[in-house]
């Protein structure tokens, strides 16, 4: 499986509405490193000792390997492309855009790494926690506004099981808001891969910047259905970061603190989904000057640029 976080500037266009601003990417970027074993070792933008493993692929494993990401840089440079797509070494690092090694949600033995085997496998022993297969969620159950426990159909049998503290709903993009709709709560979204039980404050959000839903109590939704934009990637890595965040919050613990990491913003390009904001030559320059691979001091100067803004 693809291991994409997605942009640092979808993250900090998440934190630009309205009490969402605890999800920009430095909030976001210490979950996905405590999420993560990365095979060739932590650094600032990565973790070695999470329950998700992930695998870098190695050029020299096949010649075909550096060939192709070597055209990719060289078909951009003929194309002449002035802003264009150099050769990055971590996609999921301090520049996404440009040509290489994509990371794979798989372990060092070549095993596929999920959430079943990298969480619920260390918890299953726990006299706390049973786990029911094969069983379908009907509805939430409530006492008034507060969510109580489910109901779940288990072969032929329907079955309630009640909640002392929270129920969490973690369905998807797609069953989550049916389970609230069946249990009468309505997202009334339309329904897309991610984002149908947005967080928010805005008429449209379902849940609030914790993922609890909006006018009732002890209820909570934790999948990809509460990213407020969908990201630029594929979703498994953005839904895991956002589930070890409210994580923290379910359990009454501090927030992970933010970090202090340098990320590659294109020509002064604003976070997603926000109204460009313009910037002037100074910005172009900087972006020119990374069309080509860049020494680490430049990164630096683009984070100060961007903390100016
Ligand atoms: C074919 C395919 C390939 C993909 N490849 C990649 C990839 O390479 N990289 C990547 O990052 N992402 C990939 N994704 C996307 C990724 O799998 C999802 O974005 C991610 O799993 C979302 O997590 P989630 O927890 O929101 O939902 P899910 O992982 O879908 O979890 C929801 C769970 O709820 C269960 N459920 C649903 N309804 C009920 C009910 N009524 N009662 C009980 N249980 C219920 C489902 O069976 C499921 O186990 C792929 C998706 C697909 C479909």
């Amino acid at each position: 499986m693809c291991y994409i976080r997605g942009n640092a500037l979808d993250y900090d266009g998440w934190a630009e509405r309205k009490g969402l601003e605890n999800w920009s990417y430095r909030d976001c970027l210490p979950y996905f490193r405590k999420a993560e074993t990365r095979d060739i070792g932590a650094n600032d933008y990565h973790g070695s000792d999470g329950p998700v493993h992930v695998t870098t692929s190695q050029p020299c494993a096949n010649p075909l390997f550096g060939a192709m990401v070597e055209a990719g840089v060289q078909a951009c440079r003929r194309a002449g492309v002035q802003a264009g797509y150099p050769r990055t070494d971590d996609l999921n690092g301090y520049r996404q855009e440009g040509f290489g090694p994509m990371d794979r949600t798989v372990t060092a033995n070549g095993r596929r790494a999920s959430t079943a085997r990298g969480y619920l496998d260390h918890a299953r022993e726990r006299p706390n926690l049973i786990i029911v297969t094969h069983a379908t969620t009907d509805r939430i159950l409530f006492g008034g506004k507060r969510a109580n426990g489910v109901a779940y159909l288990h072969g032929h049998a329907s079955i309630t099981a009640y909640a002392r503290r929270e129920v969490l709903l973690c369905g998807g993009a797609i069953a989550s808001p049916q389970i609230l709709q069946r249990s009468g709560v309505g997202p009334e979204t339309a329904y897309h891969p991610s984002c149908s039980c947005a967080m928010g404050y805005d008429e449209m959000a379902v849940v609030d910047n914790e993922g609890r839903v909006h006018g009732v109590e002890g209820l909570r939704v934790v999948d990809a259905s509460i990213m407020p934009r969908i990201t630029t990637g594929n979703l498994n890595a953005p839904t895991i970061m956002l589930a070890e965040k409210i994580a923290d919050r379910i359990r009454g613990r501090a927030a992970l603190p933010r970090v202090d990491v340098p990320y590659f913003v294109a020509n002064g390009a604003a976070a997603r989904g926000m109204s460009a904001r313009c910037d002037t030559g100074k910005a172009d320059a900087g972006a020119r000057r990374l069309t080509t691979w860049e020494p680490w001091d430049l990164p630096q100067r683009e984070v100060k640029r961007r903390a100016a803004y």
